[in-house]
Parts: structure tokens; C-alpha cells; sequence
């Protein structure tokens, strides 16, 4: 029952809450050795650009890319209410260039496409502990919370260091745990925004491109450029 790569005086990292039935076997559990969750050495990730740490401490990752696939704020409800927060600024990372620290052990999960604790894809990712949000995971990509990035310097120097992850215009479509690779997105579910963003970045009404174009007031654009 022990996997590879994992202290042997340590138990199996064991989420709370995964699907760890007795029948449970190590095929379920073949997720633990992938990225992000695979153990790795710095050497083994490469160079690293970026850490996260959630709030307690106990959970932290390494990336080894700076730029992100994407970013985007997505002002839906679901972000709004998982984060407890008037918008969700995530960015978009493969799990190829993402690794746990721990690898799985600390983290919890729950899925609101199966409304499950266990373990499966599309899921939101959490310290066991303090219950941060860490990233919604999906298929092939994470989705990041800046927030996270432990980051040094003045408040001004920090607001800078962040730039790379913020929004642009070249980017691809994301929300919440889907991807394409067409178009660009930089505010989605701009109708259930809490507050106007005037940040003169594309906001879309729903989904990227499968909606209408609004400005920063909400306002209908009438020819959608894309
Ligand atoms: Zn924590
Ligand atoms: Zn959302």
C-alpha cells in the first residue's frame, strides 16, 4: 500500500475526505504521483519563479514558469461564493510546471461538478488545515490564486512582482475549471460582478466568447469585436 516516492516513516499522505474506502487501491491513488502532486526535488522542477504558501504555512508549491497560460478574473457566483470574495483572480498554469512541497499530504478537495469530497477532476484543491483555496484543478491545467505568491519587498514592490500575472490580452479561455485554447479573456461573468472594474480590459457578460461583450459598466457592446 506504501507508493513510491514517499518517506517510508511517513504514513501515505491521506487528504481528508478522499475516496480512501478499504477497497481503495493504488490505481485510484494514481493521482498522488503526478504533477502537482508528485514529489519532487527543486533540482527535479527546475528553476523556480514563483511560491505559494496558504495561510498556515502547511501547504506550499513551487512553479517553475513565470509567465501563466492566462489570467482572468471571473466575477460568477460560484467563485464568489467559494471565495468568499467579490471576484476570483486566477492564473493558469500546466501541472507540469507545478509541485506540492508535501505532494498530496495536507490537502483536501471537493468538486462541485460531482459535489463530492473524493478526489476527482474537476476539483477545487484546500489546506486540510486552514482550508485556503490553493487552485482549482483541472484536467491539464491549474488555476492559481495570486494571493498565494509569497512575495518580498515593499507593498509597491510586490503590486510590481505581480504584473506577470495579471491579465492581458493574450491569453486563452478559462473559467472555473474549463479551457480552450481560442481568444483571449480578461474579466468573465462581468453581469454578476459586485463592483465595476474600469479597467478598460475585455469583459464578457458569461463564458468568453460565448457571450455578450460588456464594457466597464456593464453596458451591452453592441459588434462584439471577436
Ligand atoms: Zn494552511
Ligand atoms: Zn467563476
Amino acid at each position: 500500500m506504501s507508493p513510491m516516492g514517499f518517506q517510508p516513516e511517513e504514513p501515505l499522505p491521506c487528504p481528508a475526505f478522499t475516496n480512501r474506502t478499504p477497497e481503495s487501491t493504488l490505481k485510484d491513488e494514481e493521482w498522488k504521483h503526478r504533477s502537482p502532486y508528485t514529489m519532487q526535488t527543486e533540482a527535479e522542477l527546475g528553476p523556480i519563479k514563483w511560491r505559494g504558501k496558504c495561510l498556515c504555512g502547511k501547504v506550499t508549491y513551487a512553479l517553475k514558469r513565470e509567465k501563466p497560460l492566462n489570467a482572468k478574473y471571473c466575477h460568477c457566483r460560484g467563485c464568489q461564493v467559494a471565495h468568499g470574495a467579490p471576484l476570483q483572480w486566477a492564473v493558469i498554469f500546466h501541472k507540469n510546471d507545478m509541485s506540492f512541497i508535501n505532494g498530496s499530504s495536507g490537502l483536501v478537495f471537493y468538486s462541485s461538478t460531482h459535489q463530492s469530497q473524493e478526489y476527482g477532476l474537476p476539483t477545487k484543491v484546500y489546506c486540510e488545515n486552514c482550508r485556503t483555496p490553493i487552485m482549482d484543478e483541472g484536467r491539464n491545467v491549474c488555476l492559481i490564486f495570486p494571493q498565494l505568491m509569497e512575495l518580498e519587498g515593499s507593498s509597491d514592490e510586490q503590486r510590481q512582482k505581480r504584473e506577470p500575472l495579471k491579465p492581458t490580452y493574450v491569453s486563452a479561455m478559462v473559467h472555473c475549471v474549463g479551457f480552450t485554447d481560442s481568444s483571449c479573456s480578461c474579466h468573465i461573468f462581468y453581469e454578476t460582478r459586485t463592483t465595476d472594474i474600469p479597467d478598460g480590459l475585455p469583459k464578457w457578460r458569461g463564458m468568453e466568447n460565448a457571450s455578450d461583450r460588456l464594457d466597464d459598466q456593464g453596458n451591452q457592446i453592441d459588434s462584439p469585436s471577436r
